[in-house]
């Protein structure tokens, strides 16, 4: 088993698969009255989060709480980091506190890779920038293989604001090392075809929304990051709504058994229509129960828990 998660990339294609399996049998403890099992119990996990969260940071503390870990959440804000202290400062006292694991969110792309420098546990990527956040593609292709039975073949659209989204980035080299074919939809502006041809040869590109969703089995909208963009990407939200949102028109051109995911959180009416994402289609609330399963079993795997 690897020692870090720090990117999609690390995982290859039966890690992949062993995390995804060991997810499905966390999900199905999760059902019983007593959810808590013993398989961490004397581990410490620590939540570094330098950057603001609500589904990540909460879904990884129900994750090793469930494994009976103890759990030490440490947020930015209120604490030495707003004295300037730097991450290898903190990752010193860390250290020194014994982590087995640390989880950390960061505006910095890369950070989890220095962080792995510094400390001996495991460190886990919970978004880095606009980087990777590896357990969001995880839960993601969880999601897609317990909605539709199969990621081998199956046709993802990914539309949006890609140039901005680790989210994206992590889908595009999970999705295509598990056999999904991704394509990649939006503005020509956020999707810079270096970009594209970067991160995989295997994902297409498309700028036509409308083309792309008959042959979709799933459409993942990607939020709007407009606190990441310095220069303007389109002429309006309203025109961007216009060509690359998913209203319920747009939506009935996907497949019967298509689904439509939103790692959140949505703007809603800009990339995604309020009707859209309250839908029986929209997998939205699904993936935030399935992201615990998922990082109970990273967390599992990655500290050879018992
Ligand atoms: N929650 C995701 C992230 O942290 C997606 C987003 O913010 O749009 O990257």
């Amino acid at each position: 088993m690897i020692k870090h998660l720090r990117s999609a990339a690390d995982l290859d294609a039966a890690t992949a698969t062993l995390i995804l399996d060991t997810a499905a049998e966390m999900a199905a403890l999760s059902g019983r009255e007593v959810k808590k099992l013993p398989a961490l119990r004397g581990r410490t996990v620590v939540n570094l989060f330098y950057e603001d969260s609500t589904r990540t940071r909460i879904s990884f503390e129900a994750a090793a709480k469930r494994l009976s870990a103890d759990v030490i959440n440490f947020s930015a804000k209120g604490s030495s980091v707003s004295k300037g202290e730097s991450l290898k400062d903190t990752a010193l006292t860390l250290q020194a506190m014994g982590a087995d694991a640390v989880v950390i969110r960061h505006s910095a792309s890369g950070a989890p890779h220095r962080l792995a420098n510094w400390v001996d546990g495991s460190v886990v990527n919970a978004g880095d920038g606009t980087h990777e956040h590896p357990t969001q593609a995880l839960l993601d292709a969880y999601t897609m293989r317990s909605r539709l039975g199969r990621l081998d073949g199956l046709k993802v659209a990914i539309v949006g604001d890609v140039l901005h989204s680790r989210v994206a980035r992590s889908n595009v080299l999970l999705l295509t090392t598990l056999g999904a074919q991704v394509t990649l939809v939006g503005p020509p502006t956020l999707i810079p075809l270096d970009v594209a041809a970067a991160l995989s040869e295997k994902t297409q590109v498309s700028y036509d929304l409308d083309a792309v969703l008959p042959d979709s089995d799933v459409v993942m909208m990607l939020r709007v990051q407009t606190e990441r963009m310095q220069d303007s990407y389109f002429p309006s939200a309203r025109e961007y709504s216009r060509r690359y949102g998913l209203d319920m028109l747009r939506m009935r051109k996907l497949p019967e058994h298509a689904i439509v995911m939103h790692p959140g959180p949505m703007n809603r009416g800009m990339e995604i229509a309020p009707e859209v994402a309250d839908s029986p289609r929209s997998t939205i609330v699904e993936q935030v129960a399935n992201g615990v399963s998922v990082r109970m079993a990273v967390l599992y795997l990655l500290l050879g828990g018992k």
